[in-house]
This record gives C-alpha cells, structure tokens and sequence, in this order.
C-alpha cells in the first residue's frame, strides 16, 4: 500500500466488525467504514448502546476486532501483543473520559505529570512539562489542589491537560461532557475547539449530545453498530 497517499489520515477503518461472545453473541459493529484526516475535530455521535465506546476502544488499541483492517497512522493495528499495543498507545494517542479518571489522592500536578512517570522521565522535567500544560488549560493556580476541590469543568481539563503531556497525535474523547452542566460543557467544547485551531490535533469526541457534536467539525453518525452517514 501506497504510504505517501494515505499518510494525511490519521484514522482509516475498513469493514470492521466486532462480537462479544456470549450465549447470546452480540454483533456490536457492523462494516465500520472511516477515515478520520490529520488535524480534523470530528465527533462520533449515536444513542446509547450503539456502538460508541467499543469503537473507540478499538480506535485506542484498548480492544481487539475481529475482521476488516484499522491503520492507525499508516500502521495496521491488528492483533499487536500487549506490550506493542500499550507502546503505541503511550506514544500516540491521549484519552478523555466522562469520569475524569484522576487519582484521588494526587493533587493535578501529579495527575498530569503520571504517564511521563511511566515512560521514565525525571521528575523536574516531568513537572515543569505537566505545569505548562496545566498553563494551556488555565489551571495553574489549581496545580496544588487535589481533585475533590476541584470543579467538574476544571477536573475534566486537568484530565485534557493529562492526555496532552505526552504530545500525542491523536486525543480520544469518550462522552467527556457527559457529566457536565451544559453550560461547562460549552467551556470544555471550547477547550477543545481552541486545542484543535492552536496545534492542529487530531480530536475524535464520542458522544449521544447533539450539541456536543454541532460543536465539531464533522459528525459520524453510528446508529445500532453502523456508520448511518458520514457528512
Ligand atoms: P455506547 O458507548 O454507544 O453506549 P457500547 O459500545 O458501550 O455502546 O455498547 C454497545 C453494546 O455492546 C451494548 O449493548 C453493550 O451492552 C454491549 N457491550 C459493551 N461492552 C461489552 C462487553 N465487554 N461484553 C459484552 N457486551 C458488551
Ligand atoms: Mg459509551
């Protein structure tokens, strides 16, 4: 395959499909077909149970599929060994949740200095790498405090701050509003929004809120396990 045509994609899904076993099997994605391009804010947008996280976690090498292909930056991701998987993972892609996923007991600072603890880097660099990104978020007066006294909208940009330290290509976000109020939600879509215009990142932003998804540049609509349109 030709790199040089497909390197401006970021994302390139062919015909992928994926069962949980089970007594019941349940055939979850159906011929998922998507490009996603270098630098695009694109959100994957479906009702509850469609679908969505399963794809997402296969976009973020965290699940397995079982047939069609995914490259992720013109490299096949099928069937990696664990330790391949989580390389490519802690080297490429940054993830957001609904749930934060902070540590409780580690004030941001630490919080956002933790995956570059865990790719080896010192700790002065480690913290003055995880403050300039607290910076980018305006959080840095909030460095000291711990999650519990933090707001929702602030623990969610300490959680972005996070997925972008290692400088990744890709962020993925999974329902990441969805414990916000809406008007929070606006300020963390803006987050995003300015993190798309000022560096250019890839973002992929699942979510069931269709003012989520009007906020992104393109919506991929899932509906029951299939790509419906891709506007
Ligand atoms: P969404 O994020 O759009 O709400 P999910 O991808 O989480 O949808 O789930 C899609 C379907 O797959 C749902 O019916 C869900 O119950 C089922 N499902 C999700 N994860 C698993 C799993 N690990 N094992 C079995 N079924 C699952
Ligand atoms: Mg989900």
């Amino acid at each position: 395959m030709d790199y040089a045509l497909k390197k401006d994609k970021v994302i390139e899904l062919r015909d992928v499909n994926k069962t949980y076993p089970g007594i019941v099997p349940l055939h979850v994605l159906k011929d998922i077909t998507l490009d996603i391009r270098k630098g695009e804010l694109v959100s994957i947008m479906g009702a509850s149970g469609s679908g969505k996280s399963t794809l997402l976690n296969i976009l973020g090498i965290l699940d397995n599929y079982d047939s069609g292909t995914y490259h992720l930056d013109g490299v096949l991701i099928k069937d990696l060994s664990e330790n391949r998987a989580a390389e490519l993972r802690n080297r490429m892609i940054g993830f957001v949740f609904q749930s934060f996923n902070l540590i409780n007991y580690k004030n941001a600072l630490e919080n956002v200095a933790l995956p570059l603890f865990y790719q080896g880097i010192g700790r002065k660099k480690r913290n003055a790498l995880a403050m300039e990104q607290l910076e980018r978020m305006g959080l840095a007066d909030r460095a000291h405090h711990l999650p519990s006294e933090l707001s929702g909208g602030q623990k969610q940009r300490v959680a972005i701050a996070r997925a972008l330290v290692t400088k990744p290509s890709l962020i993925l976000a999974d329902e990441p509003t969805g414990a916000l109020d809406s008007k929070t939600s606006k300020e963390v879509m803006q987050v995003f929004r300015d993190l798309n215009n000022d560096t250019g990142m890839t973002i992929v932003i699942v979510t069931h809120d269709p003012t989520v998804g009007a906020a992104t540049d393109r919506v991929i609509r899932i509906v029951d396990g299939r790509i419906e349109n891709n506007v």
